[in-house]
């Protein structure tokens, strides 16, 4: 199966997994380009839609460079009065981090950034749709939490993603673009394979991927694979309306 066809299926490792590397510095994008064009000068099939991904990295990181605001500060200002909810610490933000919002897709992303310290590319688009769309918070509570959590953290993708989704960045989706978790994880998780593989409550037998998230979170947090799914914090319905609503008196 070629890159583009992979991508975005959550059950598979169709992406190359360079993130951290790249993060590090232990390969450089100059180096993925020229072997890539190389490669594509053989006579190699179907490259195009992975090279344009660190061309993405590229454009993130000459935005830092040129606008650094975008790093704290929403990077079209006609987003600062927007009314969104800065509480780190709010139950609901509290049960975003934990993979305990009530939302398949979401609980199951959050999870698998607390196992592997990774994620894949659309669950972070969805997860972050989730939060600054469905619950109302800034983007900026997200982006540290990725800064926190991921292994793969790059300033320059990570706040360039947020805004993306967020819409308030440059060349970013537009805010009444608001993902629905479960019909992304019906697209993209036809068999709910990624799903399971991350929230066990509810199976008979977990695989060990779903038990290792009890044992990567601080045991404060008394969650146990024998629990029940939690209602929606936000059900989908209401959290777009609501977000759809605000938007159209910013
Ligand atoms: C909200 C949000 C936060 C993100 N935070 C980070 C982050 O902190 N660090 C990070 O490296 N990426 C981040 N990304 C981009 C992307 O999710 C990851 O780069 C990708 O999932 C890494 O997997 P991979 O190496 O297998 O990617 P591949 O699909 O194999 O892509 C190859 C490389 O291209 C670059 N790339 C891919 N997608 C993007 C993108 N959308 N924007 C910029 N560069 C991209 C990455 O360096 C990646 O390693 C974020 C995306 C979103 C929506």
């Amino acid at each position: 199966m070629t890159y583009k066809a992979a991508r975005d299926r959550l059950a598979e490792n169709g992406t190359s997994d360079l993130s951290d590397n790249l993060a590090y510095g232990e390969i450089s994008p100059r180096t993925i380009w020229h072997l890539g064009q190389k490669a594509i000068a053989s006579g190699a099939q179907g490259l195009e839609p992975f090279l344009r991904q660190i061309a993405w990295r590229d454009f993130a990181h000459h935005l830092m460079y040129h606008t650094p605001h975008m790093l704290q500060e929403n990077w079209r200002e006609g987003w600062d009065n927007f009314p969104w909810n800065e509480d780190t610490e709010s139950s609901a933000v509290m049960a975003w981090k934990m993979g305990t919002t009530g939302i398949d897709f979401v609980d199951a992303a959050m999870r698998e950034l607390w196992v592997t310290g990774k994620m894949h590319n659309r669950a972070r688009m969805v997860v972050a749709s989730y939060l600054t769309k469905h619950m109302m918070v800034h983007w900026r509570v997200g982006e540290q939490w990725f800064a926190d959590q991921l292994i793969d953290y790059d300033p320059a993708n990570n706040a360039m993603g947020w805004q993306w989704v967020a819409g308030s960045g440059p060349d970013a989706a537009p805010y009444f673009r608001v993902f629905n978790p479960d019909t992304q994880l019906e697209k993209f998780d036809p068999k709910r394979a990624y799903f399971s593989r991350w929230v066990a409550e509810g199976q008979v037998e977990p695989p060990q991927t779903a038990l290792d998230f009890f044992d990567a979170i601080p045991k404060q947090a008394q969650l146990s694979s024998q629990d029940t799914r939690p209602k929606p914090i936000v059900r989908l319905k209401e959290g777009r309306e609501r977000a759809l609503a605000a938007y159209s008196a910013k």
